[in-house]
């Protein structure tokens, strides 16, 4: 059977399962490699899941991702670590301690960027900027427009990280705040369309000569009716290679590939939610800066990685 690229990352992410060898990885001398290292819709889960006989029993913890990103980050030098956003709500860790665990953890993770879900607003945009000394990474939402709040101080619109030589403009999207955030809680932020937003967006970060634009997005997957996705970002929107979904809670088995006539191909991966698994994207720019080949590859979070 001729091995496509689709089945052959449902095998590398099934051979990830064991260790951290994957297939596919080595490089040519003249590119540059990067690994970006995603999650999202954590949702306050710091400890695993209780072996209670749920479905996800035993899965997830914050401890063992953090010994997971380690031995990554011992391995390669050139890693970012993003979020897509809903980094509250869940446990009862957000109700007694309002999100300063969740940030504190993921400071000591070393997260690089995160964008914001809506449930990151569930104790008002005041709940969220009085957290906001505990995230020492950059949070990004570029149709959010937080100019009139108190986020205006952290929130920007994009961010570039110059890592290995590779220049990485990252941006965020955030969901239509209808049905999902009380007026009262989301205050003095106002909500622009995506799409717009980010073809913009893409321009920006193109003029700022970015070898890689990728788009951490708290929209959500794909839907029936015509509210916007990630699906739909990357139809309408060129020159995005990477949008790190969330908030649709969808456990990708493969990432999704959308071709453009005059632009890279845009890739959209989401790892569920929980950090039940970790997302990881290897990229290879090559000598004349631009991206050659990717890999992506979900890698489960248990108890394989307890540190005895
Ligand atoms: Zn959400």
């Amino acid at each position: 059977m001729p091995l496509t690229r689709r089945t052959f990352l449902r095998r590398g992410a099934l051979a990830a399962t064991g260790s951290l060898f994957l297939p596919g990885l080595a490089w040519a001398d003249d590119e540059r490699h990067l690994v970006i290292l995603h999650t999202n819709d954590t949702h306050s889960r710091i400890d695993p899941f209780p072996m209670d006989g749920g479905r996800n029993q035993g899965l997830g913890g914050a401890a063992r991702r953090a010994t997971l990103i380690q031995r990554i980050r011992a391995r390669h030098p050139n890693v970012l670590l993003l979020d897509s956003g809903d980094i509250f709500q869940g446990t009862p860790y957000f109700n007694l301690f309002k999100g300063e665990v969740e940030f504190r953890t993921m400071t000591a993770m070393g997260y690089d960027v995160a964008t914001l879900g809506n449930h990151d607003f569930d104790n008002g945009v005041e709940g969220l900027a009085a957290m906001l000394p505990h995230a020492g990474f950059d949070l990004v939402s570029a149709n959010y427009d937080v100019s009139a709040s108190p986020l205006q101080a952290r929130v920007r619109p994009w961010t570039i990280r110059e890592v290995g030589g590779i220049r990485v403009g990252i941006f965020g999207l955030g969901i239509r705040f209808e049905r999902l955030v009380l007026p009262e809680l989301h205050e003095g932020v106002v909500y622009h369309d995506p799409v717009a937003v980010a073809r913009d967006t893409v321009q920006t970060l193109q003029r700022q000569g970015c070898h890689l634009i990728v788009c951490l997005s708290h929209l959500g997957y794909r839907y029936r009716d015509d509210r916007v996705s990630d699906v739909e970002i990357a139809r309408l929107v060129p020159g995005i290679h990477l949008i790190l979904g969330g908030h649709t809670h969808t456990f990708m088995d493969a990432p999704d590939v959308f071709p453009h006539p005059h632009d890279p191909a845009t890739v959209v991966h989401q790892v569920g939610f929980a950090g039940i698994r970790l997302g990881r994207v290897d990229v290879f720019i090559g000598p004349d800066g631009t991206l050659r080949r990717w890999l992506a590859h979900s890698l489960p979070v248990d108890a394989r990685w307890d540190v005895a």
